[in-house]
């Protein structure tokens, strides 16, 4: 068991509306941290109240971005309990992600613990209401206080946690995509797989694009041939051709392995559908489109579950998918991955771990 130090706060802060949670707005009342110096490993296991950081401005983090992070969430199952969805897969994610920056890895056993722990206290704070939960966002940043570029000697792990709404109010909606062809999000050989902040800076002028043409996210193409299709906004993507559910492969490392994109590929195998995944062209899909037989298309990610496209527009073709509609595939995913995460399906895969 990691050994961690409460100091807990005296008073409690007001709840927010639960019913206009949005997402990332709120914080709760305590968060966890944890020590790295070079020579001692991870120390210091303590959740305090929730407070600013005091950072000498040369810390390597704020020139050098050597930081990293995750996204998971705490889910209020229909007979009050609390429960984490596959975070063994998040951890994983956490120390690969960890390697490619150099940062040092974490004990899995111990983030366990310390996302067990963090949401332990703050039970009171992962709503009821329908579609809402906890989000949990770790991360790491590098301390030491100094501009030569080399990896950090100190960091500091940090839990936060926000309650966030239904990402679907008022009911699934299908979204613009648009097909970007100048910007990429990321190389072989890059940071695609991993989780750092660096990524979302780097994206943030296509998103920005996006909008300011109509569309609500950007669909990337591989940063080589600008050819193949990487990824949709910050989800994974998949796309059913002729009755076939196709994703990119994971095997060039632009593509971040998400924890959403992996249950849908078990929970398809599992129903009996064929999964592919593979190189997937985006002229393989303008094909298919104006055969007929571009099925569906949809987004992965643990904020919507699933995002389903209900338009992919490049320069020169307008591809309105399912008449704009949620399809099957997408449905079938979203209400059984819904369903395991909020308790309200049977766990047959046993994805949940119970924090109380
Ligand atoms: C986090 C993330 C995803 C989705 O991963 P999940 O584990 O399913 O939440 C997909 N793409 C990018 C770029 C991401 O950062």
């Amino acid at each position: 068991m990691l050994n961690i130090k409460y100091e807990l706060v005296s008073e409690k802060k007001a709840k927010p509306d639960w019913d206009n949670l949005g997402f990332g707005k709120y914080f709760t009342d305590h968060m966890f941290i944890m020590d790295y110096d070079a020579g001692q490993g991870w120390h210091d296991a303590r959740i305090v109240p929730y407070q600013n950081l005091s950072l000498d401005p040369a810390c390597m983090v704020f020139h050098y971005a050597q930081e990293m992070f995750e996204g998971l969430k705490a889910y209020r199952t229909p007979d009050g309990s609390i429960q984490l969805f596959r975070p063994d897969k998040n951890i994983e994610r956490m120390n690969n992600t960890n390697t490619r920056l150099c940062i040092p890895h974490l004990d899995p056993n111990d983030v366990l613990d310390a996302l067990k722990a963090i949401v332990n206290v703050e039970k009171d704070w992962v709503p009821v209401k329908e579609g809402t939960s906890l989000y949990i966002r770790p991360f790491i940043i590098a301390t030491d206080v100094q501009l030569g570029v080399h990896p950090s000697k100190s960091y500091k792990f940090i839990i936060i946690m926000s309650p966030v709404g239904a990402y679907y109010a008022e009911g699934i909606k299908p979204v613009k995509i648009f097909v970007e062809t100048e910007y990429v999000r990321a190389v072989k050989g890059g940071t695609g797989f991993a989780k750092v902040g660096g990524n979302y800076a780097c994206s943030l002028i296509g998103q920005e694009k996006a909008e300011r043409l109509g569309y609500s996210q950007v669909l990337w193409l591989d940063g080589i041939e600008h050819k193949y299709i990487d990824e949709v906004g910050a989800m994974n993507v998949f796309f059913v051709i002729d009755g076939k559910v196709v994703t990119p492969a994971l095997d060039e490392g632009n593509i971040l392995p998400g924890v959403t994109r992996a249950s849908c590929i078990e929970i398809l195998k599992k129903y009996g559908y064929t999964v592919e995944e593979r190189k997937l062209s985006l002229a393989e899909v303008v094909d298919a489109y104006k055969a007929g037989k571009l099925n569906e298309a949809f987004g992965t990610g643990t904020a919507a579950v699933v995002s389903p496209m209900g338009a992919l527009d490049t320069e020169t073709e307008k591809m309105v998918i399912n008449n704009g509609e949620i399809g099957k595939v997408a449905q079938k995913l979203y209400d059984t991955l819904t369903g395991i995460q909020w308790g309200r399906l049977p766990d047959e895969f046993g994805w949940t771990v119970k924090v109380n």
